[in-house]
């Protein structure tokens, strides 16, 4: 399986550093092995990307959660796909986070509402489609499952099966028992994307948003598998440098940091 971040800013890593360039915003592409994808997991900068030909590239997409972070150029994307005569262009979610853009994004105020508008020969422009949270489902020639995360919005991270190699996109969430529990007995789990969005020292506000810190991710790889390499994202830009340093001390030879726009082989 193909994993990469795709970049979000023009920040560069500091020459000599090995502190990753700045990535507000969360988009993973996703090929598989046998000729599964490329999707998308989150929007936050699928829009940005490319031309409409490259953007359309990508079959399919599906959110975590509907924090802007993750959705934020979705509406780039779509005319980037509608430029192709892609209509109606497809977002996959749970039933929170269609809800969530319904009612606060492509509402007609921030975004026009995609879903009632129609091509000339009557084809929706977008539709929603629901995914199941509690079996698995087939999405873009991958088995995809839900697992609820620890977020001040409904949030889900995906499982995701290329039938070789089973990565899981935890999404943004603080501190999980579940996650671990869902990861057990899975023999093709190769990797786990996790956040580290917040400084040790901002650990309160960590905590009160559903957010990790170096410290609490700590905790969190004493339950991580043995087998799995955990790859890490979701840095706030400002602290990424300390974020950095803490992650280094931790000194786990399973942990790597994302570098933005590079690709990943799992
Ligand atoms: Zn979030
Ligand atoms: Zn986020």
């Amino acid at each position: 399986m193909k994993v990469r971040l795709l970049p979000s800013a023009f920040s560069r890593s500091v020459p000599g550093s090995d502190v990753p360039p700045a990535q507000p915003l969360t988009t993973f592409i996703v090929h598989g092995t046998g000729g599964a994808g490329p999707l998308a997991i989150d929007a936050g900068s699928l829009g940005l990307v490319g031309e409409p030909v490259d953007m359309a590239r990508v079959r399919e997409v599906i959110l975590t959660h509907a924090h802007i972070d993750h959705i934020a150029t979705l509406p780039m994307w779509i005319e980037a796909l509608l430029s192709q005569d892609r209509a109606p262009v497809a977002v996959h979610g749970t039933q929170d986070t269609i809800e969530q853009l319904r009612k606060h994004f492509f509402n007609g105020v921030i975004f026009p509402d995609f879903e009632q508008l129609a091509e000339k020969d009557g084809r929706q422009l977008m539709e929603y489609r629901l995914v199941p949270e509690d079996r698995a489902f087939g999405l873009a020639g991958f088995s995809l499952e839900a697992i609820r995360a620890e977020h001040p919005i409904e949030t889900h991270g995906y499982f995701v099966d290329d039938g070789v190699t089973e990565v899981l996109f935890a999404s943004d969430s603080g501190p999980s028992e579940r996650l671990w529990q869902a990861c057990e007995g899975r023999e093709r789990l190769k990797a786990v994307f996790l956040e580290t969005s917040f400084p040790d020292f901002m650990e309160d506000i960590a905590e009160s948003a559903g957010h990790l810190t170096p410290g609490l991710l700590a905790e969190e790889l004493k339950r991580a598998p043995e087998q799995v390499q955990v790859f890490i994202t979701h840095m706030k830009p400002a602290y990424r440098d300390g974020i950095t340093r803490s992650i280094q001390a931790l000194n786990d030879p399973r942990v790597h940091l994302v570098i933005p726009g590079q690709e990943l082989e799992i």
